[in-house]
């Protein structure tokens, strides 16, 4: 019973990753032919953060990450607050005519995008294109210290799990999306490619923080995996400033920032800086950095609000 227990464990392992993504694309693409693609993208992604909640009791990667660490509300605070200046940005550049999104919303037919290729062709060249960018946003985040103070707040958790692959402080969000998502419409993206794009950039991101014991093999060598991106989170800035792509390797291999250790990665990940424990003391933090205020002294901080 038990071999066989652990023998389903190691399949699972093995197929979880690339199974659970396997099945968003489907139920994605089921959207899409239903013509609801915004509701298929949000019981994909409801079904996705059940599936990953439920393997990381049954299954953890590291068992001390398991444990509450006081920042669920901050952590679904920041995802909120971040979705919603993206999104705000992307609605206000449309109604005035900032960027050429607006003609891209309306239907009209413009820029050098090859609309004829097939959809996953279209997408696969959008994501290398996108990815391209918020590579360097990701990068620039890292060794320019005025952004990383932003940054930082993602860097600031003690565990990594499918929760918190969305606490991105506002300003870092801004910065990192909205210049793909110009470079895209500039270029004559369709909404389909766009919604598609935004779509994978979920999963993955949310199977990419979970601590749920799975392997990877060759998948780690394309796709930005737990175990790459557990490296990214490295108090060590020799194996934290690696692994930058959002989802894919692409641009990691072009610029030599791939990383992967043949040894487990550690499993102590944060930041050299005292980040407060209060949600707006996070979100001022940054600012006040810039002034050079706010040590943020977490022992005088209460761990709420
Ligand atoms: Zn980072």
């Amino acid at each position: 019973m038990v071999p066989l227990m652990g023998m389903f464990r190691a399949l699972v392992s093995w197929l979880a990753w690339p199974g659970l993504l396997a099945v968003c694309v489907v139920t994605t693409e089921k959207g899409f032919a239903l013509k609801q693609p915004q509701i298929g993208f949000y019981l994909t992604y409801a079904a996705l953060t059940a599936a990953l909640l439920l393997l990381e009791r049954w299954m953890p990667h590291e068992v001390e990450w398991s444990p509450p660490d006081g920042q669920l509300a901050h952590d679904l605070g920041h995802t909120l607050l971040s979705t919603t200046a993206v999104q705000g940005a992307l609605v206000f550049s449309s109604m005035v005519g900032v960027s050429l999104g607006f003609a891209t919303l309306s239907g009209a037919q413009y820029g050098i995008w090859p609309r004829t290729w097939p959809m996953w062709l279209q997408v696969s060249f959008g994501l290398a294109v996108l990815e391209f960018t918020l590579y360097w946003a990701h990068r620039l985040a890292h060794e320019w210290q005025r952004l990383w103070y932003f940054h930082a707040i993602h860097h600031s958790v003690s565990k990594l799990w499918a929760i918190n692959n969305g606490r991105f402080h506002f300003v870092d969000a801004l910065k990192s999306v909205l210049p793909g998502i110009v470079l895209l419409l500039v270029l004559g993206a369709p909404m389909d490619v766009l919604t598609w794009l935004s779509a994978l950039g979920a999963y993955i991101g949310m199977l990419t923080h979970c601590n749920v014991r799975m392997r990877f093999g060759p998948l780690s060598a394309v796709f930005n995996t737990p175990e790459l991106h557990r490296w990214h989170h490295s108090r060590d800035t020799r194996e934290g400033n690696k692994n930058y792509g959002e989802s894919l390797m692409l641009w990691d291999w072009v610029f030599g920032t791939w990383f992967n250790a043949h040894q487990r990665p550690p499993a102590d990940i944060g930041i050299a800086e005292v980040m407060p424990l209060r949600f707006w003391g996070q979100v001022m933090w940054p600012f006040q950095r810039r002034r050079g205020r706010g040590d943020g002294d977490s022992s005088k901080e209460a761990l709420l609000f």
